[in-house]
């Protein structure tokens, strides 16, 4: 019997470039916002504005999840393709409130994106005890991957670079993060 593997797969900043359309909200509401490349921490916001006006737009952002601007990352087809393929449930797992499993749903739908489960919450840390593989972009999410004995790895940004050496991998592209997950698992 094949007992198949689960692989926690993140959304935003490892499905699609969820940074840049977070960037085009918060110019909106002050034009001096620096742009992602030079985002090196995660409250980098702060300077932008309030707590509440950030977390309306990431409510919104994902709330229209499914509008035509905000596109897969053109390798995350395959990526998610070739992890069923070898054998892996696909666990989509995202930081965002449950209200929006519908716009998300279809967004994965539209374009292609095969998973087993969608699992949003805000914390998908409860996932771990089954997970043989966690991919985020997120260095507290990526290192409690690894506190779990879990093997952790996601896309390389500034705002996680100075991370990298702390037990995950970060990868310029899904493309090696596939590779990586098929020679882990
Ligand atoms: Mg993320």
């Amino acid at each position: 019997m094949i007992v198949s593997k689960k692989a926690i797969i993140d959304i935003d900043n490892t499905l699609w470039q969820f940074s840049d359309a977070l960037y085009l909200e918060l110019k909106k509401l002050n034009s001096n916002c620096s742009t992602p490349d030079q985002w090196c921490n995660f409250n980098v916001w702060e300077q932008y504005c309030s707590f509440e006006d950030f977390i309306a737009i990431i409510n919104m952002i994902h709330h229209n999840q499914d509008s035509e601007q905000y596109r897969p990352y053109p390798e995350a087809q395959k990526f998610l393709t070739t992890l069923k393929n070898n054998g892996f449930q696909v666990i989509i797992a995202s930081h965002r409130t449950p209200e929006t499993a519908a716009p998300t749903e279809r967004w994965l739908v539209r374009h292609g994106l095969p998973y087993d489960e969608l699992h949003l919450s805000y914390d998908k840390t409860i996932l771990f005890p089954e997970a043989d593989i966690v991919v985020d972009d997120l260095p507290r999410t990526l290192e409690k991957a690894v506190k779990n004995g879990i093997p952790a790895a996601g896309l390389l940004f500034p705002w996680n670079k100075e991370y990298a050496g702390c037990g995950f991998e970060l990868f310029g592209t899904l493309d090696e993060v596939l590779e990586f997950i098929l020679v882990s698992s």
